[in-house]
């Protein structure tokens, strides 16, 4: 008999989690205006609102931990983790932050102006926030073939390189401050980019002297899906392919919450002094030193070994293969879904699931909430309300794609969960013809209004 696969590590703590019943979850949703980012975590049983900062750190990052200098400047931690960065990337300069988008804050402070253009294939919520929030514009070149969820297309996240040189055609170079590369492509559904697109991009972008940005925050598993899908890459190591990645670029901004295991932080990673030195500025101003930016010793020795963990075939092929476990299910059962599946997240279709349902009524917002009404199961939006509202004409933005997005925690849950979840949408889906109306809206931030937007049922 082929012996079965099997997680690459076992349990030394647990977390008490618990069910709660329809009634109660009725009255919970509710009383959080029908937002999924309300509810108190007590409410929740299986939490796929996001995998970032919600993964099991290891017993060694527990003992870093331990082991955290605390000095203002110059303290061991720093360099440990500075050394584990050029390791790991390449990038010989780094600035600590406390989160990824604090890394964009301050990378974007140093190179974005107003009335500048930021092309890339589809930047995330934060990322687009920070640079619409300096008057610049996100222009989304993603390859089409993305947008159709049915289509199996090995690398989703890829950039269309004719649109990007058409922005680069139609805008003179100073204006273009930046391609930004975000891996893997969290908006279009946790799909990679093949390397053969990253030196297109590279290639390109060089061509018309704009400097290229990874947005890293998943780059270990976007290695993994290079190694599994382009051929000319299956015997390389997993560090092997992230350097290669990481050599295209400039400079990198990281969300440490996501691939390197650990529950805050971030970082800046930078090809060049100059510009190194330029973000120090903003570096020191918005986050602290340059030594610790916006993290404590005990966390950067847990993302400098975090890193290490991240990059590891075993614990990659796990994670992903979890994923994919939902995934699986939720597909055999006709449950509409991004596919092929993305590396930490299911993205449902709700489009296809809830056809009928209008757009104004949040359709993805709709599905969301009734998943968690059946299981406790809190996914998030990825629609019409997290898209925003044009910085310019305030209409609600439309995106191509309404989806619900089941991000899964590293090392957290077991497959029993996901097969819990699944069974919860399952319902949802077989039930769906009942689901008549949505939302609207009642109250909203003027950026970023999914974190705190209001809703009532349409009536
Ligand atoms: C999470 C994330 C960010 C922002 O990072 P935070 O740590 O949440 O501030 C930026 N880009 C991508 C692709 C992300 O997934």
């Amino acid at each position: 008999m082929q012996l079965p696969f099997a997680e690459s590590y076992k349990i030394k703590m647990v977390e008490s989690i618990h069910r709660s019943n329809r009634n109660e979850r009725e009255k919970w949703i509710k009383e959080a205006r029908y937002n999924l980012f309300n509810l108190r975590s007590e409410q929740v049983f299986v939490d796929l609102l996001t995998d970032s900062g919600t993964g099991a750190m290891s017993d060694r990052q527990w003992s870093e931990m331990m082991l955290g200098d605390e000095s203002y400047a110059g303290a061991s931690s720093y360099y440990k983790l500075k050394n584990a960065i050029a390791d790991i990337t390449g990038f010989e300069f780094f600035l600590p932050t406390h989160q990824g988008r604090a890394a964009e804050n301050v990378l974007f402070s140093a190179m974005i102006k107003e009335g500048d253009i930021v092309p890339g294939n589809s930047h995330f919520d934060t990322t687009k926030g920070h640079i619409e929030f300096r008057k610049a514009i996100a222009v989304d070149c993603t390859i089409d073939e993305a947008f159709d969820t049915t289509l199996d297309h090995p690398f989703k996240g890829n950039i269309d390189i004719e649109k990007l040189e058409n922005v680069f055609i139609n805008n003179s170079g100073h204006k273009i401050p930046m391609v930004i590369i975000t891996i893997t492509c969290n908006t279009s559904g946790g799909q990679p980019v093949s390397m053969q697109n990253i030196q297109q991009v590279s290639q390109l972008s060089q061509k018309y002297g704009v400097k290229v940005i990874f947005d890293g925050a998943r780059f270990a598993e976007n290695a993994y899906f290079i190694k599994k899908r382009e051929p000319a890459y299956a015997d390389k190591t997993i560090r092997e392919i992230v350097r290669e990645m990481f050599s295209y670029s400039d400079a990198m901004t990281m969300s440490s919450k996501k691939d390197a295991i650990v529950n805050m932080g971030g970082f800046i990673g930078f090809r060049e002094e100059e510009l190194f030195n330029k973000a120090s500025v903003f570096n020191i101003m918005f986050e602290g030193f340059i030594t610790y930016g916006g993290m404590s010793g005990r966390d950067m020795n847990a993302l400098a070994q975090g890193l290490y963990e991240g990059t590891d075939f075993d614990y990659l092929e796990t994670r992903i293969s979890q994923v994919e476990y939902l995934g699986k299910m939720l597909k055999d059962a006709g449950v509409p879904a991004q596919f092929p599946f993305g590396g930490h997240a299911i993205f449902v279709d709700a489009k296809r699931f809830l056809p009928d349902l209008p757009k104004e009524q949040y359709i993805a917002q709709t599905l969301a909430v009734e998943l968690y009404l059946e299981g406790g199961v809190r996914g998030v939006e990825i629609g019409t309300i997290m898209a925003d509202r044009d910085p310019i004409t305030r209409e609600n933005r439309y995106p191509n794609l309404e989806m619900v997005r089941l991000a899964i925690p590293r090392r957290t849950y077991t497959n029993n969960h996901m097969e819990y979840v699944a069974a919860s949408l399952i319902n949802v889906f077989e039930r769906r013809s009942g689901i008549k109306t949505g939302y609207c809206i009642v109250k909203e931030a003027p950026i970023l209004r999914h974190f705190t937007v209001e809703l009532e049922k349409v009536k």
